[in-house]
């Protein structure tokens, strides 16, 4: 592994003749050139995210995909990066292995069944992720990271083709995720009035999307004065806005990306995910109501980098948590026996596009090592508004871990 970085960073200094100083390859299309050409330089990284692009035993890979997946990647890695930095958290974003030409190292890995096999419906991706860990586990070394993305052509059947693409699988499913390609999934239709313009804008904000839930982020919205001032937030409708219209990362998705393995700058050896790490222990938890604000403050213990408070109107399931609002814990000192104080300010009209009386309160703890875990409780508006004083949470938290 460690021969595999020196290597990388040497082919980086050679391809300094084929990378422009903005860091856009010279092959690349002018419509790429255009779009990358206020690029900032992304920091290096510890692990780079495995892009793997997988194909059926009787398929062969889109025409240029290196080239115009490479630019999508780029472009996407700039978004997170000037998001991240806006966020605070300098310029960081997944990384991204490249080769000597400047494409992004891509992995092609050709499937022992025929590209049917592999289908949304037909459980496809079970079966590209059990030969996809075969894969990794004979050469070890094409493995980056714990977070892969793969790519597959669309299906060529009676329903699906180049100009109506999909039938592959299509989302985030733990530490990887699935997009699809197809003949004009190519940058230079980025927010073109067209049939071509509104099909990238469909599987390529689902893309960005579906790569931030690889990436660890779940479904969130904004505080509405965030809203107002940066538009729509990736991980709620971002996916039909990305190109198009304002889009954001909320400063909770970014610090879940703080501790993500994929952002983690060069020479951080944190262990990530490590399943042996406990999960955080709080005491000392309080709610109040006052001048229509919650106001929530804890004493964490244990691995406890940061906190996120969720409020979203039921159900509150997977993929019906689009709503969820999202907001950063302030984390105070960390004391001797390695507790920290957190608090959060949650005011009611920040939480105006949410209608149910009764709502869950949710906590989301993101450990140095990047496990999360959650505990969350229901709120009752108007019991809450009625009697505005202390709310009956528990003294003692038990979260339980929700993600490695
Ligand atoms: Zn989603």
């Amino acid at each position: 592994m460690r021969t595999r970085l020196t290597l990388a960073a040497f082919v980086c200094a050679l391809g300094l003749n084929a990378v422009s100083a903005a860091g856009c390859p010279e092959h690349f299309s002018p419509a790429a050139k255009e779009r990358l050409k206020d690029s900032i330089d992304v920091e290096a990284t510890e692990h780079q995210l495995n892009v793997v692009y997988f194909i059926g035993s009787d398929s062969e890979p889109v025409a240029d995909y290196e080239r115009r997946i490479s630019e999508l990647l780029l472009y996407l890695q700039q978004f997170y990066a000037k998001e991240m930095d806006r966020n605070g958290f300098g310029r960081r974003a997944f990384g991204l292995a490249r080769k000597q030409n400047g494409n992004v190292d891509i992995l092609l890995v050709r499937g022992a069944k025929p590209a049917a096999e592999y289908s949304y419906d037909g459980n496809g991706a079970r079966k590209c992720l059990d030969e996809l860990n075969a894969f990794y586990a004979a050469h070890p070394e094409t493995k980056r990271s714990r977070h892969s993305f793969i790519i597959m052509p669309t299906l060529y059947n009676a329903t699906y083709n180049d100009d109506t693409p999909g039938g592959v699988p299509f989302f985030g499913y733990g530490v990887n995720c699935f997009a699809l390609d197809y003949k004009d999934f190519d940058i230079k239709h980025l927010g073109e009035n067209s049939h071509k313009g509104r099909l990238l804008t469909k599987w390529y904000g689902g893309f960005a999307h579906e790569l931030a839930h690889g990436l660890n982020a779940p479904h969130n919205d904004g505080p509405a004065s965030l809203n107002e001032k940066f538009g729509m937030p990736l991980l709620n409708a971002g996916n039909y806005t990305f190109g198009l219209k304002p889009t954001y990362l909320t400063p909770a998705t970014a610090c879940i990306f703080d501790r993500s393995e994929t952002f983690a700058p060069k020479g951080d050896q944190t262990d990530f995910y490590n399943g042996g790490a406990p999960v955080p222990r709080v005491s000392d938890a309080k709610l109040v109501f006052g001048d229509d604000t919650l106001k929530l403050t804890l004493r964490c213990h244990g691995s406890c980098r940061h906190l996120i408070a969720y409020m979203q109107d039921p159900p509150y399931s997977i993929n019906r948590d689009y709503d969820a609002v999202s907001f950063v814990g302030e984390m105070g000192e960390k004391r001797a026996d390695g507790s920290r104080e957190v608090s959060f300010v949650i005011p009611r009209a920040e939480l105006k596009a949410l209608h149910n009386d009764t709502q869950q309160l949710e906590l989301l703890f993101v450990g140095e090592e990047g496990n999360r875990s959650r505990w969350n409780m229901e709120i009752h508006w108007p019991t809450v508004l009625a009697s505005p004083a202390t709310l009956g949470i528990p003294a003692n938290l038990n979260p339980y871990r929700s993600g490695y």
